[in-house]
């Protein structure tokens, strides 16, 4: 990870505090002298970032480590005993606010359901008042909140903090989310779309955390990608990247929820799993849970649905490999719980249909669930922010 950098002095500073901040975070417990190696740094100048890096809490003191001759050296990790990120996700079925340290352990969460024909005003109201139980709940000051990260469905305009419009959440439009949380909160607040944010989950703190070149993709109803660089999430133009589900796979294929025909998740989504299920057994009325739990119990037309599905979700991921050629794709998504039903499926096309040595590099991998993935990603937003190395 060397990155040092000279000329403008504040920037320098600026990239090499990121630098050992990273350092520590990877490689902590570590010593000043392993942060020199590692980053290039003199020794006097790790010491004075670390110095003030101690003072603003962002790092902590924990011990001594083996001697190398002389004094034992002082070890160094992440302190989480301080700063905290404050996650909220929206998704169509709910909204989740949660307040974690630097680690990303949960120290309070809370959560409400939500009907999708919610109004903005009313959307707005119960994410103040979600942060509000959250504040009851932990009596964390907030001054040592650094940000509040907002993970959300649609297409999101970063640079103004809003969300433009959702499919998934009708009324959810022209939403200035960022500014309305700054004001009642006086904490800075950024917006990211809830694919971008499991990317950046992932990329510190989840499967990703020890890979900076990945690609993320969210299969539930509907497909999204998040495209992760050189550890950095890859926008696009207008910041709407990896907008993988409206990729044309098909010619006069069925019509899709964003009014085209032949779209990705048209074909591959858990909806068109339940819809081939359906076509199989009209008196199917389950959802796509349902049509795994048949799988399980033997039922061959649930087997042909998902191997029908499987076959289109592998175009794409073939796709995606040829294009990027990253080491890793990470599935998420409604399905991670089922990934071990598809994945044989899918894998045979990719064997297939993938160039060799493009084939053997990457792996796919489903990302391990945990309750709170989701919100946490939320609060990775603002660690990403304060962490990341281009500033
Ligand atoms: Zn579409």
């Amino acid at each position: 990870m060397k990155g040092a950098i000279r000329g403008n002095p504040e920037l320098t500073r600026k990239i090499n505090q990121r630098l050992v901040l990273n350092l520590v975070k990877k490689y902590g417990p570590i010593s000043r002298a392993e942060l020199s190696t590692k980053s290039g740094l003199s020794a006097p100048t790790v010491s004075s970032i670390v110095e003030q890096l101690v003072s603003e809490r962002f790092i902590a003191e924990v011990g001594l480590g083996s001697s190398q001759g002389g004094r034992r050296p002082v070890l160094l990790t992440l302190d989480d005993q301080y700063h905290c990120l404050l996650g909220v996700n929206i998704t169509p079925m709910k909204v989740s606010v949660a307040l974690t340290n630097l680690n990303f352990d949960i120290l309070a969460r809370h959560e409400s359901k939500i009907d999708v024909k919610i109004s903005k005003d009313q959307l707005i109201h119960l994410i103040h008042q979600e942060i509000q139980v959250l504040f009851e709940q932990s009596s964390v000051p907030k001054k040592r909140i650094l940000g509040i990260g907002v993970s959300s469905p649609g297409q999101i305009n970063q640079a103004e903090g809003k969300v433009n419009v959702s499919h998934s959440l009708p009324n959810w439009k022209n939403a200035p989310v960022v500014s309305l949380l700054e004001e009642r909160w006086g904490i800075p607040a950024s917006l990211e779309h809830n694919v971008k944010a499991m990317a950046l989950r992932e990329l510190w703190y989840g499967a990703g955390s020890l890979e900076r070149n990945f690609i993320i993709m969210k299969i539930g109803y509907g497909i999204g990608a998040g495209i992760v660089i050189n550890g950095q999430i890859f926008r696009g133009a207008t910041g709407n990247s990896g907008e993988l589900g409206h990729t044309k796979i098909q010619e006069h294929g069925p019509v899709c929820r964003c009014g085209s025909t032949g779209c990705y998740e048209s074909l591959a989504d858990l909806h068109s799993l339940e819809t081939r299920m359906k076509d199989r057994n009209p008196d199917f009325d389950g959802n796509y849970e349902d049509v795994f739990r048949l799988y399980e119990e033997g039922d061959d037309r649930a087997k042909d649905a998902i191997a029908d599905t499987a076959t289109y979700l592998a175009r794409g991921i073939v796709n995606l490999i040829h294009l990027f050629n990253l080491p890793l794709i990470l599935i998420g998504g409604e399905i991670v719980p089922y990934w071990n039903h598809m994945a044989p499926y899918v894998l045979k096309i990719l064997d297939r249909n993938t160039l060799n040595t493009l084939r053997e590099s990457v792996k796919v991998q489903p990302i391990h669930t945990e309750e709170d993935a989701e919100v946490q990603g939320a609060a990775a937003v603002v660690f990403d922010k304060e962490f990341r190395l281009s500033v």
